[in-house]
């Protein structure tokens, strides 16, 4: 690949930017939708000054995977994004980020989950989480299978410190080359959390995260209303400098 000037690869960020609002929008009208879907930028790789670019160019919602890069990096961040976690998460590493970010969508089990409401109470605050699903039940992956999420949502607002939001998945791509039959099944796993859910104070179940740079549209056609985008956004991960 040929480098590329620092403004050349600003000027790409923001038209990236522009074409998946664009894109975002459109998918909305499609699915006949009146409610707004977040845009997440998802730094992993990414020079924090270009990451800086693009919360200045709107991107205000970040997404994390790693905890180390986070901690490394979070200082250079300009413009006051709001951090959420998305990657897996170790138990032992929750102490670092309990304070920095302000959701965490990677909650895949009861003793993460205990942990994160331990180290919540510590620092005297209430952690969001979406419980991350395994949708397409592979062994590969990381997250809970559907059968398990009433008892683990229910455990979870049991605790006083997290706060269950909802729900995310990375789902597979089915032999047809669409995720459609996944995001679907994520959509009904969700409106039925939210609707059974509604007026229990311990709840506030209202995102839905799921689709990827390959297949956001798809995702809000299904109704995600936070979609997590890397490399449509930042272009290649590990350009030279
Ligand atoms: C990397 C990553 C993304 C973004 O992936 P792209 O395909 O680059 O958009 C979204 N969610 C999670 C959990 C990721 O690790």
């Amino acid at each position: 690949m040929t480098e590329r000037s620092s403004d050349d690869r600003l000027s790409l960020v923001a038209d990236n930017i522009k074409r998946i609002n664009e894109n975002i929008q459109t998918a909305l009208l499609k699915a006949g939708r009146t409610d707004k879907v977040r845009l997440m930028g998802v730094t992993k790789t990414v020079d924090p000054e270009i990451v800086s670019f693009s919360v200045k160019n709107g991107v205000t919602l970040l997404g994390e995977n790693r905890v180390q890069e986070f901690l490394d990096k979070r200082e250079r961040y300009e413009g006051d994004p709001e951090v959420h976690f998305i990657g897996g998460l170790q138990t032992n590493k929750v102490k670092y980020i309990i304070d920095k970010v302000k959701m965490i969508h990677s909650a895949d089990s009861e003793k993460l989950i205990r942990e994160i409401d331990h180290r919540a109470k510590n620092a005297g605050l209430t952690m969001d989480i979406l419980i991350e699903v395994n949708i397409g039940g592979e062994e590969s992956k990381s997250g809970i299978a559907p059968e398990m999420l009433d008892e683990l949502a229910y455990m979870s607002a049991e605790l006083g410190n997290v706060r269950v939001r909802g729900l995310m998945a990375i789902p597979p791509v089915n032999v047809d080359g669409s995720s459609a039959v996944y995001f679907d099944r994520m959509f009904r796993l969700y409106s039925d959390l939210r609707d059974k859910t509604a007026g229990d104070e311990r709840f506030s179940v209202d995102t839905l995260s799921m689709g990827m740079s390959g297949d956001y549209e798809e995702a809000i056609m299904h109704g995600s209303n936070i979609v997590r985008i890397g490399s449509v956004l930042y272009g290649y991960r590990n350009y030279a400098k």
